[in-house]
């Protein structure tokens, strides 16, 4: 690639009175003077003038600067993208789907309303929960709403002293987020040394301040990738103070077909349906992040919702008649297209299948991490499900840090992990391979990370000043994160 021509600035390519494009005449030109002076530009438009071929190359090249699932290994840790099958995305862009509007009369639509329904039944069957709501548009969504419906069970019964939510300190960031959204006071739960809650400051914590203790937030496994094996004591400690078990079910692909979160003592939770069911994510959405109840708690979820009604054998969409209902939470239903995918996910993999989930991205996060032991240091013994976390480098005397093994990677073709999270180590690097990638992929990882180790002990330099064959170098975070530079006219002036 020709760099110093195809990765300028399209501004910067332009050449004066350079054309790429042949219009007709403008017919309404001479209708321009019947435009009000005032709407009228004065001079015009600054646009780049290039050649046909110019403008198509700049945007291919610069189009080749992403990386995505579909380009390479993308093993990021927490909020991996997991299967996502092209034949989802054709599926779900059937104009049968996509053509459709929200407000169109439930008769011209029973097809979607039929998906919609049934895929809520699903999702109750692989929870263990009574009932569903698509409507959240996002995982921090769903938690909002999920804890808005507990607020709304315990005021439902005159107690609204309960305020405060648990969550443990390796939560992901959205947990507390969300609280603090849903005006509830956050309260941390420490980890044990084997990166799972601590009953002992739990037993604490609910006896100091039982009564004002709504809920609390966890997922399982958490995000250490690690099986909070006493979740029955747990539950049972909330539970006796009064407070509701909510389940972060973002990354649901270790425990699918084998375990759910409403036999595990969960009353409430959501799922992220773009990352476990078939929806690839990033750069914002969209996404859905579907609301799941247990028995007793259905009236509390938000309108509308869509009924079936066996008598006629018809799909209906009500908002009103629900008492004690939320509300709306959103525009209409959310976003279909996401549930179009995850439903054909579902039942394309089938119930046996979906089985073979859990075990394949436990099974391949475990031989990655077993393969990478010796030369990364791994906090936390034992098993782990579908993820799992290093702290940096086994030997620190090089100065080498996750900071610069994740660049290094770059170089080498790999998107990097998620690092610096959790926040229990100092070096965290976190991995999730997902179910989906074949040996030779891992493999290739495998190869590459000890390849890594190794620079770091023969040239630390080449690994601190990484990466070195990507189009832009190491970037310096904090000046971009505290002055960037975001326009041309700034950057021209800045030079
Ligand atoms: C991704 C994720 C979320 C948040 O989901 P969004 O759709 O990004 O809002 C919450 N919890 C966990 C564990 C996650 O991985």
């Amino acid at each position: 690639m020709n760099n110093r021509l195809y990765g300028n600035l399209i501004f910067e390519l332009s050449k004066p009175g350079r054309r790429g494009y042949s219009l007709p005449k403008n017919e309404y030109k001479h209708k321009l003077g019947e435009l009000p002076a005032h709407l009228l530009r004065a001079k015009d438009a600054e646009l780049p003038e290039c050649d046909e071929m110019t403008v198509v190359r700049h945007y291919t090249n610069l189009s080749h600067n992403n990386f995505g699932v579909n380009d390479g290994f993308y093993p990021l840790g927490s909020c991996t993208m997991k299967y996502n099958p092209v034949i989802n995305e054709e599926l779900a862009a059937l104009k049968e789907f996509a053509g459709k509007h929200p407000l169109q009369p439930a008769d011209t639509c029973q097809t979607l309303l039929f998906i919609y329904h049934d895929l809520q039944k699903q999702l109750c069957a692989l929870t263990g929960l009574s009932e569903f709501t698509l409507n959240p548009c996002a995982g921090a969504h769903g938690e909002l709403t999920g804890l808005m419906v507990i607020r709304a069970y315990h005021q439902s019964r005159g107690d609204d002293k309960r305020t405060k939510v648990l969550i443990p300190d390796s939560a992901h960031g959205t947990n507390p987020a969300s609280a603090a959204v849903c005006g509830l006071e956050v309260v941390e739960v420490k980890s044990d040394p084997d990166g799972l809650v601590s009953l002992e400051h739990l037993e604490e914590l609910v006896k100091e301040q039982g009564e004002s203790i709504a809920a609390m937030m966890m997922t399982n496994p958490n995000t250490l990738g690690i099986f909070e094996k006493n979740i029955p004591e747990i539950a049972k400690l909330v539970h006796d103070c009064g407070g509701l078990m909510y389940y972060d079910g973002a990354n649901l692909n270790p425990m699918l077909g084998y375990c759910r979160p409403g036999d595990m003592g969960f009353d409430v939770m959501h799922i992220n349906l773009h990352k476990t069911f078939s929806t690839p994510h990033g750069g914002g959405g969209p996404g859905s992040g579907p609301v799941g109840v247990r028995e007793g708690l259905e009236c509390f979820l938000p309108t509308p919702r869509v009924v079936y009604d066996e008598e006629t054998n018809e799909y209906s969409v009500e908002t009103g008649d629900y008492e004690q209902s939320l509300g709306s939470i959103g525009s209409f239903f959310g976003n279909f297209n996401v549930m179009v995918k995850a439903y054909c996910y579902i039942l394309s993999l089938g119930k046996e299948n979906i089985r073979m989930v859990g075990p394949l991205a436990t099974l391949n996060a475990t031989y990655i991490k077993e393969s990478l032991k010796d030369d990364y240091l791994l906090p936390i013994g034992g098993l782990n499900k579908h993820e799992f976390v290093f702290d940096g480098l086994k030997d620190k005397s090089t100065g080498v840090t996750t900071m610069d093994v994740a660049k290094r990677l770059l170089d080498y073709g790999y998107h990097a992990p998620t690092i610096y999270f959790p926040l229990l180590f100092h070096e965290s690097l976190m991995i999730e391979p997902t179910e989906n990638e074949s040996k030779e992929t891992l493999d290739g990882f495998i190869e590459v990370m000890h390849q890594i180790a190794q620079e770091a002990r023969e040239n630390p330099e080449l690994v601190k000043t990484a990466p070195h064959l990507t189009p832009i170098g190491r970037v310096d975070d904090v000046l971009a994160a505290k002055h960037p530079v975001v326009t041309f006219r700034q950057m021209q002036q800045e030079l």
